[in-house]
Protein backbone atom coordinates (compact mmCIF):
# COMPACT_ATOMS: atom_id res chain seq x y z
CA UNK A 1 0.00 0.00 0.00
CA UNK A 2 1.50 3.68 -1.02
CA UNK A 3 2.19 5.67 1.95
CA UNK A 4 -0.97 8.15 -0.19
CA UNK A 5 -3.33 5.37 0.51
CA UNK A 6 -2.15 4.84 3.90
CA UNK A 7 -2.24 8.64 4.68
CA UNK A 8 -6.11 8.67 3.48
CA UNK A 9 -7.44 6.01 5.55
CA UNK A 10 -8.83 6.49 9.09
CA UNK A 11 -7.37 3.52 11.25
CA UNK A 12 -9.60 4.52 14.04
CA UNK A 13 -12.97 4.17 11.13
CA UNK A 14 -12.05 1.37 8.87
CA UNK A 15 -14.43 1.51 5.91
CA UNK A 16 -17.02 -1.67 5.58
CA UNK A 17 -15.44 -5.00 4.31
CA UNK A 18 -16.42 -6.24 1.11
CA UNK A 19 -17.70 -10.00 2.17
CA UNK A 20 -19.99 -8.77 4.34
CA UNK A 21 -21.02 -11.46 7.25
CA UNK A 22 -25.30 -12.36 6.68
CA UNK A 23 -26.24 -14.54 9.19
CA UNK A 24 -29.53 -15.95 8.71
CA UNK A 25 -29.75 -15.14 4.96
CA UNK A 26 -29.99 -17.57 1.97
CA UNK A 27 -26.40 -17.04 -0.01
CA UNK A 28 -27.95 -15.80 -3.35
CA UNK A 29 -29.93 -13.03 -1.61
CA UNK A 30 -26.66 -12.30 0.11
CA UNK A 31 -24.83 -11.35 -2.48
CA UNK A 32 -21.93 -13.21 -4.24
CA UNK A 33 -19.32 -11.57 -1.88
CA UNK A 34 -20.98 -12.24 1.41
CA UNK A 35 -20.40 -15.13 3.46
CA UNK A 36 -23.62 -17.08 5.21
CA UNK A 37 -23.11 -18.97 8.25
CA UNK A 38 -24.18 -22.62 7.61
CA UNK A 39 -26.63 -23.29 9.91
CA UNK A 40 -29.27 -20.65 12.27
CA UNK A 41 -26.39 -18.28 13.75
CA UNK A 42 -26.20 -18.40 17.52
CA UNK A 43 -22.81 -16.40 18.09
CA UNK A 44 -20.53 -18.56 20.26
CA UNK A 45 -18.81 -18.35 23.64
CA UNK A 46 -15.73 -18.11 21.32
CA UNK A 47 -16.78 -15.55 18.73
CA UNK A 48 -18.11 -12.49 21.29
CA UNK A 49 -14.80 -13.46 23.35
CA UNK A 50 -12.99 -12.43 20.59
CA UNK A 51 -15.55 -9.43 19.37
CA UNK A 52 -15.10 -8.28 23.22
CA UNK A 53 -11.70 -6.92 22.29
CA UNK A 54 -11.44 -6.63 18.26
CA UNK A 55 -14.94 -6.78 16.21
CA UNK A 56 -12.33 -7.60 13.16
CA UNK A 57 -10.72 -10.94 14.54
CA UNK A 58 -14.55 -11.88 15.88
CA UNK A 59 -15.32 -11.05 11.62
CA UNK A 60 -12.41 -13.17 10.72
CA UNK A 61 -13.25 -16.29 13.26
CA UNK A 62 -16.39 -16.63 11.29
CA UNK A 63 -15.18 -15.98 8.11
CA UNK A 64 -12.83 -19.29 8.45
CA UNK A 65 -15.62 -21.11 10.61
CA UNK A 66 -13.54 -20.47 13.92
CA UNK A 67 -9.77 -20.63 12.06
CA UNK A 68 -7.65 -23.59 11.41
CA UNK A 69 -7.45 -26.47 14.47
CA UNK A 70 -4.02 -26.95 16.65
CA UNK A 71 -2.91 -28.84 19.21
CA UNK A 72 -3.89 -26.89 21.94
CA UNK A 73 -7.35 -27.23 20.55
CA UNK A 74 -7.62 -30.32 20.09
CA UNK A 75 -5.93 -31.11 23.48
CA UNK A 76 -8.50 -28.98 25.28
CA UNK A 77 -11.77 -30.48 23.55
CA UNK A 78 -10.33 -34.32 24.12
CA UNK A 79 -9.84 -33.45 27.72
CA UNK A 80 -13.26 -31.70 27.80
CA UNK A 81 -14.97 -34.85 26.21
CA UNK A 82 -12.83 -37.58 28.69
CA UNK A 83 -13.81 -35.12 32.23
CA UNK A 84 -17.35 -35.25 30.89
CA UNK A 85 -17.36 -38.71 30.31
CA UNK A 86 -15.74 -39.60 34.10
CA UNK A 87 -18.25 -36.93 35.26
CA UNK A 88 -21.22 -38.90 34.02
CA UNK A 89 -19.79 -42.36 35.06
CA UNK A 90 -19.37 -41.38 38.39
CA UNK A 91 -23.19 -39.74 38.86
CA UNK A 92 -24.46 -42.84 37.04
CA UNK A 93 -22.48 -45.17 39.94
CA UNK A 94 -24.05 -43.00 42.38
CA UNK A 95 -27.56 -43.07 40.92
CA UNK A 96 -27.13 -46.55 40.94
CA UNK A 97 -25.91 -46.69 44.86
CA UNK A 98 -28.93 -44.10 45.13
CA UNK A 99 -31.74 -45.05 43.32
CA UNK A 100 -30.56 -49.23 41.69
CA UNK A 101 -30.14 -47.70 38.48
CA UNK A 102 -32.27 -46.41 35.87
CA UNK A 103 -31.55 -43.31 33.09
CA UNK A 104 -29.35 -41.02 34.48
CA UNK A 105 -30.94 -37.35 33.79
CA UNK A 106 -28.61 -34.89 34.93
CA UNK A 107 -30.69 -34.28 38.39
CA UNK A 108 -29.39 -36.44 40.83
CA UNK A 109 -29.86 -35.31 44.23
CA UNK A 110 -28.57 -37.25 46.88
CA UNK A 111 -29.87 -37.34 50.34
CA UNK A 112 -27.49 -36.88 53.62
CA UNK A 113 -25.63 -40.65 53.52
CA UNK A 114 -25.38 -40.47 49.95
CA UNK A 115 -23.98 -36.81 49.89
CA UNK A 116 -21.27 -38.28 52.37
CA UNK A 117 -20.23 -41.33 50.36
CA UNK A 118 -20.59 -38.83 47.09
CA UNK A 119 -18.17 -36.19 48.91
CA UNK A 120 -15.65 -38.92 49.05
CA UNK A 121 -16.48 -40.09 45.85
CA UNK A 122 -13.32 -39.61 42.70
CA UNK A 123 -13.20 -41.10 39.48
CA UNK A 124 -9.99 -44.35 39.81
CA UNK A 125 -7.58 -43.35 37.42
CA UNK A 126 -7.82 -46.06 35.42
CA UNK A 127 -10.99 -45.37 34.70
CA UNK A 128 -10.42 -42.18 33.41
CA UNK A 129 -6.94 -43.29 31.82
CA UNK A 130 -9.58 -46.09 29.39
CA UNK A 131 -12.25 -43.27 28.91
CA UNK A 132 -9.34 -40.99 27.56
CA UNK A 133 -8.28 -43.37 25.49
CA UNK A 134 -11.42 -44.15 23.93
CA UNK A 135 -11.57 -40.68 23.79
CA UNK A 136 -9.10 -40.00 21.26
CA UNK A 137 -9.67 -43.52 19.33
CA UNK A 138 -12.74 -42.02 18.57
CA UNK A 139 -11.58 -38.65 17.72
CA UNK A 140 -8.60 -39.53 15.32
CA UNK A 141 -9.12 -36.69 13.62
CA UNK A 142 -8.07 -34.36 16.55
CA UNK A 143 -4.69 -34.73 16.13
CA UNK A 144 -2.27 -34.14 19.16
CA UNK A 145 1.68 -35.04 18.85
CA UNK A 146 3.24 -37.36 21.52
CA UNK A 147 3.81 -34.83 24.31
CA UNK A 148 0.38 -33.72 24.26
CA UNK A 149 -0.89 -37.16 24.49
CA UNK A 150 1.58 -38.01 27.37
CA UNK A 151 -0.08 -33.99 28.69
CA UNK A 152 -3.03 -35.47 28.63
CA UNK A 153 -2.20 -38.59 30.06
CA UNK A 154 -1.15 -36.77 33.66
CA UNK A 155 -3.83 -34.53 33.78
CA UNK A 156 -6.68 -36.90 33.49
CA UNK A 157 -4.54 -38.75 35.88
CA UNK A 158 -3.97 -35.86 38.21
CA UNK A 159 -7.82 -34.46 37.70
CA UNK A 160 -8.65 -38.38 39.08
CA UNK A 161 -6.92 -38.75 41.77
CA UNK A 162 -7.23 -34.46 42.91
CA UNK A 163 -10.90 -33.76 42.55
CA UNK A 164 -13.68 -34.51 44.63
CA UNK A 165 -17.48 -33.66 44.89
CA UNK A 166 -18.51 -32.75 48.05
CA UNK A 167 -21.48 -30.50 46.79
CA UNK A 168 -24.64 -31.78 45.02
CA UNK A 169 -23.84 -32.04 40.73
CA UNK A 170 -26.46 -30.37 39.06
CA UNK A 171 -25.27 -30.24 35.62
CA UNK A 172 -22.81 -31.31 33.55
CA UNK A 173 -21.68 -29.74 30.44
CA UNK A 174 -24.76 -28.16 30.84
CA UNK A 175 -25.72 -25.70 28.13
CA UNK A 176 -27.18 -22.25 29.40
CA UNK A 177 -29.03 -19.75 26.38
CA UNK A 178 -30.19 -16.32 27.17
CA UNK A 179 -32.00 -13.50 24.74
CA UNK A 180 -29.92 -10.73 24.89
CA UNK A 181 -30.08 -7.70 22.57
CA UNK A 182 -32.75 -10.26 20.24
CA UNK A 183 -29.62 -13.02 19.79
CA UNK A 184 -29.77 -15.92 21.28
CA UNK A 185 -26.16 -16.31 23.31
CA UNK A 186 -24.92 -19.56 24.74
CA UNK A 187 -22.51 -20.90 26.69
CA UNK A 188 -21.57 -24.15 28.06
CA UNK A 189 -20.35 -25.31 31.56
CA UNK A 190 -18.14 -27.94 32.07
CA UNK A 191 -19.76 -28.63 35.98
CA UNK A 192 -22.36 -26.73 38.23
CA UNK A 193 -22.77 -27.63 41.09
CA UNK A 194 -25.03 -26.47 44.20
CA UNK A 195 -22.57 -25.31 46.67
CA UNK A 196 -25.79 -24.45 49.46
CA UNK A 197 -26.53 -21.52 50.71
CA UNK A 198 -27.77 -20.01 47.86
CA UNK A 199 -24.43 -19.90 45.84
CA UNK A 200 -23.79 -22.01 42.57
CA UNK A 201 -20.28 -23.46 41.53
CA UNK A 202 -19.01 -23.20 37.89
CA UNK A 203 -16.26 -24.97 37.00
CA UNK A 204 -14.20 -24.66 33.69
CA UNK A 205 -11.34 -27.40 33.14
CA UNK A 206 -8.36 -25.71 31.56
CA UNK A 207 -5.45 -27.59 30.37
CA UNK A 208 -2.92 -24.83 30.06
CA UNK A 209 -0.61 -23.77 32.78
CA UNK A 210 -2.38 -21.81 35.79
CA UNK A 211 -1.65 -18.63 36.17
CA UNK A 212 -0.22 -17.49 39.54
CA UNK A 213 -1.99 -16.93 42.83
CA UNK A 214 -0.90 -13.14 42.60
CA UNK A 215 -1.52 -12.47 38.89
CA UNK A 216 -4.87 -14.07 38.78
CA UNK A 217 -5.62 -11.79 41.78
CA UNK A 218 -4.59 -8.90 40.47
CA UNK A 219 -6.52 -9.73 37.53
CA UNK A 220 -9.91 -10.68 38.78
CA UNK A 221 -10.07 -8.18 41.95
CA UNK A 222 -9.83 -4.49 42.23
CA UNK A 223 -7.91 -2.42 45.12
CA UNK A 224 -10.79 -3.10 47.38
CA UNK A 225 -10.84 -6.70 47.00
CA UNK A 226 -14.26 -6.73 44.52
CA UNK A 227 -14.50 -9.30 41.81
CA UNK A 228 -14.35 -7.95 38.60
CA UNK A 229 -15.67 -8.60 35.06
CA UNK A 230 -12.14 -8.61 33.54
CA UNK A 231 -11.51 -11.53 35.20
CA UNK A 232 -12.11 -14.24 33.34
CA UNK A 233 -14.75 -13.37 30.30
CA UNK A 234 -15.99 -17.09 30.13
CA UNK A 235 -16.71 -17.35 33.15
CA UNK A 236 -18.72 -14.29 33.95
CA UNK A 237 -20.41 -15.32 30.73
CA UNK A 238 -21.75 -18.15 32.23
CA UNK A 239 -22.73 -16.79 35.34
CA UNK A 240 -24.63 -14.10 33.43
CA UNK A 241 -26.08 -16.91 31.35
CA UNK A 242 -26.62 -19.72 34.56
CA UNK A 243 -28.66 -16.47 36.17
CA UNK A 244 -30.90 -15.21 34.08
CA UNK A 245 -31.23 -17.72 31.48
CA UNK A 246 -32.26 -21.44 31.12
CA UNK A 247 -30.70 -24.80 30.56
CA UNK A 248 -30.51 -27.25 28.47
CA UNK A 249 -34.05 -28.68 29.38
CA UNK A 250 -35.69 -25.24 29.02
CA UNK A 251 -35.52 -24.87 32.26
CA UNK A 252 -34.16 -21.93 34.82
CA UNK A 253 -31.27 -23.28 36.96
CA UNK A 254 -32.57 -22.10 40.57
CA UNK A 255 -32.60 -19.64 43.23
CA UNK A 256 -29.21 -18.48 43.39
CA UNK A 257 -27.87 -15.11 44.91
CA UNK A 258 -23.93 -15.91 44.10
CA UNK A 259 -21.84 -17.58 41.84
CA UNK A 260 -18.22 -19.47 42.87
CA UNK A 261 -16.77 -19.04 39.67
CA UNK A 262 -13.75 -21.99 39.38
CA UNK A 263 -10.94 -22.58 37.00
CA UNK A 264 -9.50 -25.93 37.12
CA UNK A 265 -5.81 -26.68 36.03
CA UNK A 266 -4.86 -30.22 36.21
CA UNK A 267 -1.51 -29.30 35.20
CA UNK A 268 -0.64 -28.96 39.16
CA UNK A 269 -1.63 -31.69 41.61
CA UNK A 270 -1.19 -30.67 45.38
CA UNK A 271 -1.70 -32.09 48.50
CA UNK A 272 -5.47 -30.72 48.40
CA UNK A 273 -6.41 -31.18 45.00
CA UNK A 274 -5.79 -29.85 41.39
CA UNK A 275 -4.91 -26.51 41.50
CA UNK A 276 -8.11 -23.64 41.44
CA UNK A 277 -8.35 -19.64 40.78
CA UNK A 278 -11.69 -18.45 42.17
CA UNK A 279 -13.86 -15.67 41.99
CA UNK A 280 -16.82 -15.02 43.38
CA UNK A 281 -19.65 -12.62 42.13
CA UNK A 282 -23.15 -11.54 43.69
CA UNK A 283 -26.17 -10.82 41.42
CA UNK A 284 -26.43 -7.34 41.56
CA UNK A 285 -22.74 -7.58 39.52
CA UNK A 286 -24.37 -10.20 37.28
CA UNK A 287 -27.10 -7.33 36.57
CA UNK A 288 -24.29 -5.29 35.08
CA UNK A 289 -22.64 -7.44 33.21
CA UNK A 290 -25.39 -8.70 31.54
CA UNK A 291 -26.34 -5.02 30.49
CA UNK A 292 -22.14 -5.21 29.53
CA UNK A 293 -23.05 -8.01 27.40
CA UNK A 294 -26.10 -6.32 25.94
CA UNK A 295 -23.96 -3.10 25.09
CA UNK A 296 -21.94 -5.49 23.04
CA UNK A 297 -24.71 -7.53 21.38
CA UNK A 298 -26.22 -3.96 20.00
CA UNK A 299 -22.64 -2.31 18.57
CA UNK A 300 -22.59 -6.42 16.86
CA UNK A 301 -26.30 -5.53 15.61
CA UNK A 302 -26.41 -2.45 14.42
CA UNK A 303 -22.53 -1.24 13.56
CA UNK A 304 -20.86 -5.01 12.56
CA UNK A 305 -23.87 -6.44 11.06
CA UNK A 306 -25.89 -3.70 10.25
CA UNK A 307 -22.96 -1.12 8.33
CA UNK A 308 -20.51 -4.10 8.30
CA UNK A 309 -17.99 -2.27 9.69
CA UNK A 310 -15.19 -4.40 11.95
CA UNK A 311 -12.96 -2.36 13.33
CA UNK A 312 -9.63 -3.73 14.09
CA UNK A 313 -8.81 -2.72 17.37
CA UNK A 314 -5.07 -4.05 17.96
CA UNK A 315 -3.65 -5.58 21.59
CA UNK A 316 -1.69 -8.13 22.97
CA UNK A 317 -5.15 -10.57 22.11
CA UNK A 318 -3.39 -10.02 18.56
CA UNK A 319 -1.63 -13.04 19.21
CA UNK A 320 -5.23 -15.17 19.31
CA UNK A 321 -6.34 -13.81 16.06
CA UNK A 322 -7.82 -16.59 13.46
CA UNK A 323 -5.92 -14.58 10.59
CA UNK A 324 -4.01 -12.25 11.18
CA UNK A 325 -2.40 -11.61 7.86
CA UNK A 326 -5.42 -10.18 6.75
CA UNK A 327 -5.95 -7.65 9.54
CA UNK A 328 -6.32 -4.35 7.70
CA UNK A 329 -4.23 -2.50 9.97
CA UNK A 330 -0.48 -2.41 8.82
CA UNK A 331 2.32 -4.21 11.14
CA UNK A 332 3.72 -0.92 12.26
CA UNK A 333 0.03 0.29 14.27
CA UNK A 334 -0.27 -2.82 16.05
CA UNK A 335 3.27 -3.30 17.42
CA UNK A 336 1.77 -4.52 20.39
CA UNK A 337 0.65 -7.95 18.29
CA UNK A 338 4.47 -9.31 18.32
CA UNK A 339 3.91 -9.68 22.09
CA UNK A 340 3.10 -8.22 25.38
CA UNK A 341 3.65 -5.19 26.90
CA UNK A 342 7.06 -5.10 28.54
CA UNK A 343 6.81 -2.74 31.31
CA UNK A 344 6.92 -6.05 33.84
CA UNK A 345 8.06 -9.30 34.27
CA UNK A 346 4.91 -11.08 33.32
CA UNK A 347 5.10 -8.87 30.16
CA UNK A 348 8.61 -9.80 29.59
CA UNK A 349 7.86 -13.64 29.79
CA UNK A 350 5.06 -13.34 27.46
CA UNK A 351 7.27 -11.43 24.62
CA UNK A 352 9.91 -13.86 25.17
CA UNK A 353 7.81 -17.08 24.57
CA UNK A 354 6.09 -14.82 22.20
CA UNK A 355 10.06 -14.82 20.29
CA UNK A 356 10.73 -18.29 21.32
CA UNK A 357 7.35 -19.33 19.23
CA UNK A 358 8.10 -17.19 16.39
CA UNK A 359 11.83 -18.36 15.79
CA UNK A 360 10.42 -22.21 16.24
CA UNK A 361 8.24 -21.03 13.18
CA UNK A 362 10.46 -18.93 11.17
CA UNK A 363 12.72 -21.91 11.41
CA UNK A 364 9.78 -24.39 10.39
CA UNK A 365 9.15 -21.80 7.32
CA UNK A 366 12.94 -21.54 6.24
CA UNK A 367 13.68 -25.30 6.33
CA UNK A 368 10.41 -25.60 4.07
CA UNK A 369 11.27 -22.66 2.00
CA UNK A 370 14.97 -24.42 0.84
CA UNK A 371 13.58 -27.77 0.78
CA UNK A 372 10.70 -26.30 -1.95
CA UNK A 373 13.77 -24.28 -3.59
CA UNK A 374 15.78 -27.18 -4.20
CA UNK A 375 12.74 -29.68 -5.49
CA UNK A 376 12.25 -26.49 -8.19
CA UNK A 377 15.51 -26.25 -9.00
CA UNK A 378 15.65 -29.89 -9.95
CA UNK A 379 12.71 -29.09 -12.67
CA UNK A 380 14.21 -25.97 -13.63
CA UNK A 381 18.44 -26.29 -13.63
CA UNK A 382 19.20 -22.50 -13.21
CA UNK A 383 16.38 -20.88 -11.81
CA UNK A 384 17.93 -20.29 -8.88
CA UNK A 385 21.20 -18.57 -10.18
CA UNK A 386 21.28 -15.07 -8.33
CA UNK A 387 22.63 -12.09 -9.93
CA UNK A 388 25.87 -12.51 -8.57
CA UNK A 389 26.13 -16.17 -9.89
CA UNK A 390 25.57 -17.94 -6.37
CA UNK A 391 22.31 -19.60 -5.65
CA UNK A 392 19.51 -18.93 -3.18
CA UNK A 393 16.92 -17.41 -3.24
CA UNK A 394 16.25 -13.31 -2.68
CA UNK A 395 14.93 -12.23 0.52
CA UNK A 396 15.56 -8.48 0.47
CA UNK A 397 16.49 -5.86 -2.24
CA UNK A 398 20.08 -7.16 -1.98
CA UNK A 399 20.10 -10.38 0.15
CA UNK A 400 19.13 -13.37 -0.20
CA UNK A 401 19.58 -16.96 1.54
CA UNK A 402 22.27 -18.51 -0.39
CA UNK A 403 22.78 -22.54 -0.14
CA UNK A 404 26.57 -22.34 0.67
CA UNK A 405 28.11 -26.29 0.35
CA UNK A 406 29.78 -26.71 4.14
CA UNK A 407 32.25 -30.07 5.11
CA UNK A 408 32.55 -30.38 9.48
CA UNK A 409 34.27 -33.25 10.94
CA UNK A 410 32.47 -34.86 14.07
CA UNK A 411 34.69 -37.55 16.15
CA UNK A 412 32.73 -41.01 16.02
CA UNK A 413 33.56 -42.17 19.70
CA UNK A 414 34.69 -39.39 22.52
CA UNK A 415 35.64 -41.77 25.07
CA UNK A 416 38.08 -43.81 22.77
CA UNK A 417 39.25 -41.04 21.00
CA UNK A 418 40.77 -39.43 24.30
CA UNK A 419 41.89 -42.85 25.43
CA UNK A 420 44.04 -43.10 21.89
CA UNK A 421 44.89 -39.56 22.93
CA UNK A 422 46.83 -40.85 26.15
CA UNK A 423 48.30 -43.57 24.57
CA UNK A 424 49.85 -41.74 22.02
CA UNK A 425 50.67 -39.28 24.38
CA UNK A 426 52.87 -41.88 26.73
CA UNK A 427 54.31 -43.63 23.64
CA UNK A 428 51.92 -46.79 23.35
CA UNK A 429 51.15 -46.32 19.97
CA UNK A 430 51.79 -43.79 17.20
CA UNK A 431 48.78 -41.45 16.43
CA UNK A 432 45.88 -42.86 14.21
CA UNK A 433 43.48 -39.90 15.19
CA UNK A 434 41.69 -40.17 11.83
CA UNK A 435 40.40 -43.96 12.90
CA UNK A 436 37.70 -41.64 15.19
CA UNK A 437 36.75 -38.92 12.70
CA UNK A 438 34.11 -38.42 10.37
CA UNK A 439 34.08 -35.85 7.90
CA UNK A 440 30.19 -34.75 7.04
CA UNK A 441 29.19 -32.85 3.98
CA UNK A 442 25.63 -30.63 3.42
CA UNK A 443 24.42 -27.54 2.35
CA UNK A 444 23.93 -24.76 4.30
CA UNK A 445 20.89 -21.82 3.54
CA UNK A 446 22.21 -18.53 4.87
CA UNK A 447 21.60 -14.78 4.32
CA UNK A 448 24.03 -12.99 2.30
CA UNK A 449 24.76 -9.75 0.46
CA UNK A 450 24.43 -10.42 -3.03
CA UNK A 451 25.98 -7.80 -5.17
CA UNK A 452 23.78 -7.33 -8.39
S1 LIG B 1 -4.37 -8.69 14.24
FE1 LIG B 1 -5.17 -7.73 16.10
S2 LIG B 1 -6.13 -5.85 15.41
FE2 LIG B 1 -5.87 -7.11 13.64
S3 LIG B 1 -7.80 -8.21 13.39
FE3 LIG B 1 -6.44 -9.53 14.57
S4 LIG B 1 -6.87 -9.07 16.71
FE4 LIG B 1 -7.73 -7.40 15.49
Amino acid sequence: MSTTTEERIDWRNLPPVTEPLRPDEDPEAAGARAFVPREDWVPSQTFLRQHDRCDRSAYLYMKYRGGAGGHELNRGGLFHETIDRCLRWLMERQSEVTYGGGDFAGDFVPGIEERDIQAMATVPPEVGREFLFEVMAENAHMQVPQHERDALRYMVDHWCRGTVFPNTIIGVETTFTVEVEGFRVLARADLVEDLGGGVCGITDWKTAFPPDSEEFTRQAYDREGRPRWAGNYQLNMLAVLAHFGVASDGLPLGDFQRYRLTLGFPRELKPEGIVRRIIEVDSLQLEAYREDLALQLRRLREVNLGEQRWQATPGNHCRECTAETECPLPPHLRAESEGARLDSIEGLEKAAVAVERMGARSRTLKARVKKSALLMEEENPGILTLPNGDRGVMCGKDIAFVFIPTEWETITDKAAYELHAQDVAAGVCPPEFERFRKLSQGTEFDKRKVQR
